[in-house]
C-alpha cells in the first residue's frame, strides 16, 4: 500500500520506466547496489561527499555561512565535469520551494553533484518527490534530507487566502491549495503572524510525512542511515535556520 494514498502500487498504473525504477530501488534497498546501467558499484565520483548525516548537515550550514557572509567558494565546474559524467553521490537531498529567490545550490555554496534537489511551489511532498528521495537514499546513498521553506512564501500565502476567503483560485492553482491546506490549517487558529506560522507548520508537516514514507525512507530513518530535518530560508539575510523537530505534524498521514 502506498504511504501517501490508499492505492496499491498497481493502482498507480505507472509507466514501465517508473516500475523499473521502483524495482531497481527495492534491489538497492536490499543491498543489491548496482549502478544505473547494471554494472557493479564503483567508487563515488565525489569521495568528499561520503559523509554521515551530521557531517552533511555541518557542511550545509558552513556553506550557508559562507553564502551569508559573501565568501562563497569559487567552484571549478570544468574540473569535476568528467567525474560527474560517470555518476553522482550527492551528500544531501533538498525539498525546496520553486521560488526563484531560493536556489539551494547557492544558499549552501555547493557545486554540481552535491545536492539532490526537488522543487515545487510550497515545498510539499507528493508521490513523485517521495520516489525521487527514495532513489537518492536507496541508490545514491544520500544521508540527509532537508525540507526547506522560506519567508514570504507566495504559495502558502495564496493557500491561506483561498481557505479564509473561501474562493477558488484559477487554473491548476487549487492543486497547491489542496496539497498545502492540510499542513497549515492549525496555523489559521494560532496567534501571531499567520503567514510565518503557516510556513513553519508546512515545513514541519512535510518533514513528518517524509519520515513516515513507507517502505524505503521510514526504514532508512529507523535504521539510523538517514536524517530528515526542516529549515527556513530568510530572504533578507540568506541565512538558513534549522527548525526544532517537535511539531505534531502528522495530521492526515496515511500509513501504508
Ligand atoms: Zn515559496
Amino acid at each position: 500500500m502506498c504511504s501517501l494514498c490508499d492505492h496499491t502500487p498497481a493502482d498507480h498504473r505507472q509507466p514501465a520506466s517508473r516500475r523499473h525504477f521502483f524495482k531497481f530501488a527495492a534491489m538497492a534497498a536490499a543491498g543489491l547496489t548496482l549502478s544505473p546501467n547494471g554494472s557493479a558499484a564503483k567508487a563515488p565520483p565525489k569521495p568528499g561527499n561520503v559523509v554521515s548525516a551530521d557531517g552533511a548537515l555541518d557542511r550545509l550550514m558552513k556553506g550557508n555561512e559562507r553564502y551569508v557572509q559573501g565568501t562563497a567558494l569559487r567552484h571549478d565546474f570544468k574540473h569535476e565535469r568528467e567525474a560527474l559524467s560517470k555518476g553522482q553521490n550527492p551528500f544531501a537531498g533538498i525539498l525546496s520551494c520553486a521560488d526563484s529567490r531560493i536556489a539551494p545550490e547557492y544558499a549552501f555554496d555547493t557545486g554540481r553533484g552535491d545536492l539532490f534537489v526537488c522543487r515545487v511551489a510550497g515545498n510539499f511532498l507528493n508521490d513523485d518527490v517521495v520516489a525521487s528521495f527514495e532513489y537518492a537514499i536507496a541508490v545514491l546513498n544520500t544521508p540527509l534530507l532537508m525540507v526547506l521553506g522560506h519567508q514570504a512564501c507566495g504559495a502558502v500565502d495564496a493557500t491561506i487566502k483561498s481557505i479564509k476567503d473561501g474562493t477558488a483560485l484559477p487554473g491548476h492553482l487549487p492543486s497547491l491549495v489542496a496539497a498545502i491546506g492540510p499542513a497549515i490549517k492549525p496555523a489559521l487558529a494560532q496567534s501571531g503572524d499567520m503567514l510565518d506560522n503557516a510556513i513553519r507548520q508546512n515545513i514541519a508537516f512535510n518533514v513528518e510525512r517524509l519520515k513516515a514514507a513507507t517502505p524505503i525512507i521510514d526504514k532508512a530513518v529507523a535504521d539510523g542511515k538517514v536524517r530528515i530535518i526542516g529549515a527556513l530560508y530568510h530572504l533578507d539575510t540568506g541565512r538558513v535556520d534549522l527548525l526544532a523537530q517537535n511539531a505534531p505534524a502528522t495530521i492526515g498521514l496515511r500509513q501504508g
